[in-house]
């Protein structure tokens, strides 16, 4: 992945406010990133964040999610910050779960709460070009079938 990296940022509900705050404390720092979000955490930062450009997606119960699994599954995200609501029932758990699931096949660097989002933001791979291993699943899921 390059220097400037393409990064997607979702909150549910319970943790909006905690990456309004992430995202205004480290807004100098995204604004040297490309940004996609789903559409009402999109909407929240933008208002708040004004140096900020963000690609705004569908809400999240509304597909978002999932636009934003077939980024990872296309090669066209890098980073998922996604502060995640473990307490709250979701409509759409099956989608928050692909989005997890797909993250972790593709590799691709995944925050799913502040304290790692801090630490991710702030090593020095962030600000760098990166190469993560990229394991050949086509093959070896026609080698198992
Ligand atoms: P939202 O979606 O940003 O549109 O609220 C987030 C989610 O619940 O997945």
């Amino acid at each position: 992945m390059d220097k400037r990296k393409r990064i997607a940022l979702v909150a549910h509900d319970g943790k909006k406010k905690d990456i309004l705050e992430w995202a205004k404390y480290n807004e100098p720092v995204l604004a040297q990133h490309d940004l996609w979000a789903t559409g009402t955490t999109g909407k929240l930062i933008g208002e708040s964040c004004p140096l900020l450009r963000i690609t705004r997606l569908r809400s999240g119960p509304l597909s978002g999610d999932q636009q934003l699994g077939a980024m990872i599954a296309s090669g066209e995200l890098d980073m998922l910050v996604f502060f995640s609501d473990p307490l709250t029932a979701m409509p759409h758990d099956v989608d928050v779960k692909a989005l997890v699931r797909l993250s972790t096949v593709y590799n691709i660097v995944m925050a799913c709460n502040r304290a790692t989002a801090d630490f991710v933001i702030t090593s020095p791979s962030f600000s760098q070009a990166y190469n993560p291993d990229h394991a050949d699943f086509a093959n070896s899921v026609m080698e198992e079938a």
